[in-house]
């Protein structure tokens, strides 16, 4: 049975009719299967929700009684029977609980990844790849012009920097879910062991993930903080804070930003950023373009991003592609 005839976008997003149930909805909806806790793709209010436990909790803490009605979780590569389809959640390499939903009708076979990445991260399971005929795909970064350098050279340069400036403070613009832990994890592994000063804004998914098995080492708070104290220590904060009044209260402090955005420029200069820090949880334009031609898939459904690029790109493999032209998602970085 062709993917069309059983998987179409309404307003409120890809809806699964033989499952009778949206994916990633973008308005409340009876039935929704949720693939990763960011809240463009996690929205509060609808009847049912099936996710794994870690996105669970990740809605529970930001929604309270509103994270859904009845909440179900999957473990990655549980089999469910919903209606006439079988589901399972694969792991998508993304944020900690992110999963791609495998979805198989009739001897047809559709993964809708969510959002991925391939490259490594301590703080969530890999991405595993899943062979399918359909393969939707988001393309945030779907332009060539998107290569991420690998994490630890970031991080190098940032702890070179912080080593140049003994008498300032280095505040970096993480987004709240993932990112945020993903540095945390990265500066570990390079060694960086003191405590991490954070925005008050960062502290409860902070908790949840430590609470959840994943070590990120001392943090502290920059409220409370002498000035002094501050110097020659890495802040984190919210991209919203650090080129706010909030930073002010920083020992001269060197403005980064952990994105893939700070791939351009004048992103990086519109923001304030002196030390753009090119770390991403989104697939860059490699990482997209290996994933579309290597799971077997014969047919690409191209979502927020750069559409267009990548369109493209699967016709010249040939491969049939079409933009999905959902709305509702933000690029979160
Ligand atoms: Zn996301
Ligand atoms: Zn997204």
């Amino acid at each position: 049975m062709k993917a069309e005839s059983w998987i179409r976008t309404t307003p409120a997003g890809l809806y699964c009719e033989p499952g009778g149930f949206h994916i990633d909805p973008t308005r409340a909806v009876p039935r929704a299967v949720i693939s990763h806790g960011h809240a463009d793709h996690a929205r509060p209010g609808h009847g049912a929700v099936l996710a794994t436990d870690d996105t669970l909790a990740i809605m529970r803490q930001r929604y309270g009684d509103n994270a859904g009605g009845e909440l179900q979780a999957a473990a990655y590569g549980e089999l469910l029977n919903i209606g006439d389809v079988a589901v399972t959640l694969v792991p998508a390499g993304h944020v900690l609980g992110s999963a791609q939903i495998v979805l198989e009708h009739r001897g047809s076979r559709v993964v809708v990844s969510g959002d991925y990445k391939r490259r490594r991260d301590p703080t969530c399971a890999a991405f595993e790849p899943q062979p399918c005929d359909v393969f939707v795909t988001e393309a945030t970064f779907g332009l060539p012009v998107f290569r991420h350098p690998p994490d630890h050279e970031e991080i190098a340069r940032l702890l070179h920097s912080v080593s140049l400036y003994p008498d300032r403070c280095h505040v970096i613009g993480v987004y709240a879910l993932g990112k945020c832990q993903r540095v945390m994890a990265l500066l570990r592994e390079a060694g960086w062991d003191a405590p991490l000063y954070i925005h008050g804004a960062l502290a409860g998914l902070i908790e949840l993930y430590e609470s959840l098995g994943v070590a990120l080492g001392p943090v502290a708070p920059v409220a409370g903080a002498e000035r002094d104290a501050l110097k020659g220590q890495i802040v984190l904060a919210p991209p919203s804070a650090i080129a706010d009044r909030w930073s002010r209260r920083l020992p001269d402090p060197v403005v980064a930003m952990a994105s893939g955005w700070m791939r351009v420029k004048q992103r990086a200069k519109a923001r304030g950023v002196e030390l753009p820090l090119v770390i991403s949880d989104h697939a860059d334009w490699d990482e997209l373009t290996e994933t579309i031609t290597g799971l077997g898939a014969e047919e690409i459904w191209v979502t927020h991003g750069n559409e267009e690029a990548l369109v493209h790109y699967a016709g010249t493999k040939g491969l049939r592609a079409r933009p999905l032209d959902l709305v509702g998602y933000d690029d979160e970085e």
